[in-house]
């Protein structure tokens, strides 16, 4: 056990979407820890849309693993509090090893923090974890949902998408999910129990939508844009809410980083006029803040099964730009992470 293998950004400029060739399989040496650091084996490897935000826009470092957030567990340790064989949060990356602590680039936000065992540990890439944390922000304290009102969640069986429509659940509230197959559709309504489920591949999208939604819109969870926003537009209610999480539809287009601007630009007659109350989500804003109330709220509830959370888990480094490709087109079902080696919390040794 001497090498670590990893996969980096290819040289060139990057295509759109990502294809198979934009990532190349990289092997060097297992880092040694230095004072302050510690040395960390990745289990579970997190892939969310943002990362190809993070390539598009150079915000990691060159010739490093691509940046992820994982659950790992330390090897050897310089990092106080920190021992070995402890389960943590951290950024290894798309690498099989990786160090945390003192001079190791992450995003501010991220923190490495040590995990108990309560709670399935892959859920600290997920429902408990910035996941659960974008749901809780956009939706309970971002727009505020209540009984009775109509609630809509574009990419609804997601990793964010199904927590978000739960909570508004747990508020009272009516939930229409938008989604792709028609296996997600069902989740949706039969396994999380969300009141309606369209799909956004229907060429009758804004009718289907308007006939779930018979009391109009009164808050919109968007994680998408695009034809599912322009769908939802009209049916807005006076004084709804709007949370723009993600605009994923977007994320190809040379225009992605001003795609916020684009959709507030092309909305705005039906926000001005009926007053409808648009937030944009940074999650990094909450890290510090409401970690822990979204922990204290949401944790009890997952525990108790009230809050359901599905995984696409896929085996081996060797399948990340292919999961992660699959992943931006819609091809996985329920939050996607990538399994590096044995969870020993699961009995896996
Ligand atoms: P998901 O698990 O929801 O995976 C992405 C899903 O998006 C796909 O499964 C697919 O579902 C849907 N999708 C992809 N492309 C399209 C398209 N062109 N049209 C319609 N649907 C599409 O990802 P996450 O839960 O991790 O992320 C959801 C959103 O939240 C993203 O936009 C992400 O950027 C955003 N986000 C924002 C944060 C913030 O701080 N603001 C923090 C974290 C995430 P389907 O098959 O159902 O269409």
């Amino acid at each position: 056990m001497t090498m670590n293998r990893f996969w980096a950004l290819a040289e060139g400029p990057l295509p759109a979407w990502p294809q198979e060739d934009t990532f190349v399989l990289k092997e060097g040496e297992i880092p040694t820890p230095g004072p302050g650091q510690a040395m960390t084996r990745t289990i579970y490897v997190s892939l969310d849309p943002y990362q190809w935000y993070y390539k598009q826009q150079r915000i990691e470092p060159v010739d490093a693993p691509c940046h992820a957030r994982t659950v790992s567990q330390v090897v050897r340790s310089r990092m106080d509090g920190f021992a070995p064989g402890d389960f943590v949060f951290n950024t290894n990356g798309w690498a099989e090893y990786g160090l945390m602590g003192k001079d190791v680039w992450r995003p501010n936000y991220m923190v490495p923090r040590k995990l108990d065992e309560s709670s399935r540990i892959s859920h600290a890439v997920g429902v408990l974890g910035m996941l659960g944390l974008t749901a809780y922000a956009g939706m309970d304290l971002l727009a505020s949902p209540k009984a009775g009102d109509t609630v809509v969640v574009s990419a609804a069986s997601g990793g964010v998408g199904q927590i978000a429509g739960q909570l508004a659940k747990q508020r009272g509230a009516r939930v229409v999910g938008i989604a792709g197959r028609d296996t997600k559709c069902r989740f949706v309504t039969d396994e999380l129990g969300f009141d309606a489920c369209v799909s956004h591949l229907s060429p009758t999208l804004p009718a289907d939508l308007a006939a779930a939604c018979p009391a109009g819109i009164d808050v919109y969870f968007e994680n998408v844009g695009g034809k599912i926003f322009e769908a939802v537009l009209p049916l807005f209610n006076a004084a709804a809410r709007m949370t723009i999480c993600g605009l994923i539809a977007h994320y190809g287009e040379e225009a992605g980083r001003d795609s916020r601007a684009m959709l507030m630009k092309l909305g705005e007659p039906v926000f001005s006029s009926r007053g409808v109350r648009v937030k944009n989500l940074s999650v990094g804003d909450f890290a510090a803040s409401h970690h822990e109330e979204m922990l204290a709220y949401v944790g009890p509830l997952v525990a108790a099964g009230k809050i359901k959370y599905r995984e696409d888990i896929r085996q081996g480094l060797e399948v990340i730009p292919a999961a992660f490709a699959q992943m931006l087109r819609g091809d996985n079902f329920g939050k996607m992470l990538v399994q590096l080696s044995l969870d020993p919390t699961l009995g896996q040794v």
